[in-house]
């Protein structure tokens, strides 16, 4: 039997002897650019039911018939864990969407906030990196990216039991307070978010409002001013490393 490199992502149920049918652009990918043809095997997941093995049944231009073999991988989900971020430049903004998605964040919510310099996201753009990450990255879920809302709103309905790790470029300093939360009762298994601001960095009044919410951590993310784009990523890297799946 051959083995299969390609996965795809594919908003369809997934079981044993199940016929996915595939669109024009999936087909397309598959024949025109992978060159694959009939008898072929591909991993499909859909997000909730793991990884399965699958065979091409009909190679077609505009469309495709797969026949789901075996099951390859369980599903399995990353921590609950929400990226906020002010979106930035649209290149700057998809890595920060790919890399959330391959870093294992569970939702990414786009806010605006007083600095943001873009007052405008593509959803369906930004849904599709982080599929397509997914593909890469050999992950069975696909976090979920919201629509650009306002960070006021956001706090404003805040989830009573969400931690918010609050990297906050006022406290650039030495040391990340990470490692003391696991003193605050913080405990793996919980509710958090990652909250990291635009290239301005956070107004008075918005770090005053994330300060005062009770579920609020502020952290230093070391002593220099990162790029949002690498402080999303290195934080991410610190609560996975600390709370998150990576322990
Ligand atoms: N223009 C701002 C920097 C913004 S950096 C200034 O010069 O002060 C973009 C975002 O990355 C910040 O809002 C913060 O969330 C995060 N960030 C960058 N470096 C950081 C650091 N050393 N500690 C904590 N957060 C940091």
């Amino acid at each position: 039997m051959r083995s299969a490199k390609i996965r795809l992502y594919v908003d369809q149920p997934l079981g044993e002897g199940q016929s996915v049918l595939l669109g024009r652009d999936q087909a397309h990918y598959l024949f025109g650019v992978m060159r694959l043809s009939a008898g072929d095997p591909v991993l499909l997941f859909n997000g909730s039911a793991g990884e399965w093995r699958a065979t091409v049944a009909e190679a077609g231009k505009r469309q495709a018939v797969l026949t789901v073999d075996t099951q390859t991988n369980a599903q399995q989900n990353p921590p609950d864990l929400w990226l906020l971020f002010a979106p930035i430049k649209k290149a700057r903004t998809d890595f920060i969407v790919e890399k959330a998605t391959e870093m294992g964040a569970a939702r990414i919510l786009p806010v605006q906030t007083e600095f943001t310099n873009s007052e405008r996201i593509r959803q369906d753009r930004l849904q599709a990196h982080a599929v397509e990450a997914a593909e890469q990255c050999g992950g069975t879920f696909v976090p979920d990216v919201a629509d650009l809302q306002k960070l006021g709103t956001v706090l404003g309905q805040w989830p009573e039991d969400r931690r918010i790790l609050f990297c906050d470029e006022a406290l650039a300093g030495p040391a990340s307070a990470l490692p003391e939360l696991k003193g605050t009762g913080a405990a793996a298994g919980e509710p958090w978010a990652i909250v990291i601001g635009p290239e301005g960095g956070f107004s008075d009044a918005e770090r005053q409002h994330l300060n005062q919410l009770p579920q609020s951590y502020a952290i230093s993310l070391g002593p220099r001013i990162l790029r949002a784009d690498t402080a999303a990523v290195a934080a991410l890297a610190l609560w996975q490393q600390a709370l998150g799946d990576w322990r």
